[in-house]
């Protein structure tokens, strides 16, 4: 049996010019940027995606672009031919295939099961093949509503494994293990990030998360919708360091199955956020308290100590420029919106 650092220096750790990555999940909204930075550093892109949650401008962006091609492609269906037929080039499989907003990943709540147990499957075997390596973006939805805090790697989680959000969090849950499991066995040298609530430009303005809802709310003068009194807290990173620490990763040596949390320590509740949206947009709409839906985690707070000593990673944007990009980003994007309309109408 091979162990993980044989089989991490097979997938070679440093970046190739010619190195061929596979993109599950590329034209969503973390996806998209992480395509952009891997063709920037000078490499090719293979972007896979079903687009069920993706924007297809993110995907226009992109497709204009040398050295990079869409294959469209549900990841829960064994992948096509055309793909495997390319895995002698393939160096880096990078799994971030679906949809990560709650009432998105709740629409097919058995779909978004099957994504994360029989698409990560899938991909791990390609990197098998191929002798990649993998990397899985998974969530701090794995601490469920966590019972310890800050949520350190080792804290097990408080996962319903009936409510409606489990769908999601224990089909990431099962996508570690299926990896963990793969680099036990020898089989792929594995990467798994859990992702904390992440935000910036490229979300979709309609996809129902919160920093996406209340920007998009403030710039539309709608009602401003905070679930339960506000008072649960979350911990917000900006893209662009996410992208930076899912590429440390990914190149990082690790020994042994070690996930890596990857987000922003700086918590917040929901009415701080709130009154930051509504001091940048100086919106004067009125703010609507909705239910709080079902098994809502009411805190989350990453420690990234791991994140820190393994990679030397640390978020740099901080709130209040980071919110300032991406109001401006939705401003342009809603003004568009009707000349767009109009435009296919
Ligand atoms: P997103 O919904 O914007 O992007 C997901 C992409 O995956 C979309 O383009 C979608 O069309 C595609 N996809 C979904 N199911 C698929 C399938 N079966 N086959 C092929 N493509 C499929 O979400 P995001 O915010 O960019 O999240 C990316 C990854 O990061 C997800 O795996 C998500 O679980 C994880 N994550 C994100 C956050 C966050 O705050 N954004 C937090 C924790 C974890
Ligand atoms: N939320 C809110 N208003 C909204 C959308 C979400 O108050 O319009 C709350 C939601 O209940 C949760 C937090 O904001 O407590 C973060 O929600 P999001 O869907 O962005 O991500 P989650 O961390 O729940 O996956």
């Amino acid at each position: 049996m091979r162990n993980q650092t044989d089989l991490d220096r097979r997938a070679g750790s440093t970046v190739r010019p010619l190195a061929l990555n596979v993109v599950a999940g590329g034209a969503g909204f973390i996806g998209s940027h992480l395509c952009r930075a891997l063709l920037d550093r000078g490499e090719s892109v293979l972007c896979l995606d079903n687009l069920q949650t993706a924007r297809p401008s993110n995907l226009r962006a992109l497709e204009g672009q040398p050295r990079f091609r869409f294959l469209r492609h549900d990841i829960s269906h064994p992948l096509p031919p055309e793909l495997l037929r390319l895995a002698p080039r393939i160096t880096r499989v990078w799994n971030l295939a679906c949809p990560a907003s709650p009432p998105l990943y709740q629409r097919d709540p058995e779909h978004t099961m099957l994504t994360n147990v029989l698409g990560t499957n899938h991909l791990l075997r390609l990197a098998e093949t191929a002798k990649a390596r993998f990397l899985l973006t998974s969530t701090s939805e794995v601490y469920g509503d966590p019972e310890i805090h800050p949520q350190a790697e080792d804290y097990r989680g408080h996962v319903s494994c009936t409510g409606p959000r489990a769908c999601y969090d224990e089909g990431k849950r099962a996508a570690e293990t299926l990896a963990f499991d793969y680099a036990r066995a020898g089989r792929a040298a594995v990467r798994v990030a859990r992702i904390f609530n992440t935000y910036g430009p490229n979300m979709d303005p309609n996809d129902g998360r919160v920093v996406s809802n209340l920007i998009c709310q403030a710039l539309r003068g709608d009602e401003l919708t905070v679930y339960g009194d506000g008072s649960q807290t979350r911990s917000f990173c900006y893209v662009s360091d996410m992208v930076a620490g899912l590429m440390a990763l990914m190149e990082a040596d690790i020994e042994g199955t070690q996930p890596v949390n990857l987000g922003n320590p700086a918590e917040m509740t929901v009415n701080e956020l709130l009154g930051h949206v509504v001091a940048l947009t100086g919106t004067r709409a009125p703010v609507v308290h909705r239910p709080l839906p079902t098994d809502d985690p009411r805190r989350r707070r990453p420690d990234i100590s791991r994140a820190r000593a393994l990679l030397d990673w640390a978020p740099q944007v901080p709130l209040a420029q980071g919110l300032e990009a991406t109001c401006a980003w939705f401003a342009a994007e809603l003004a568009a919106e009707p000349a767009a309309a109009g435009a296919a109408g």
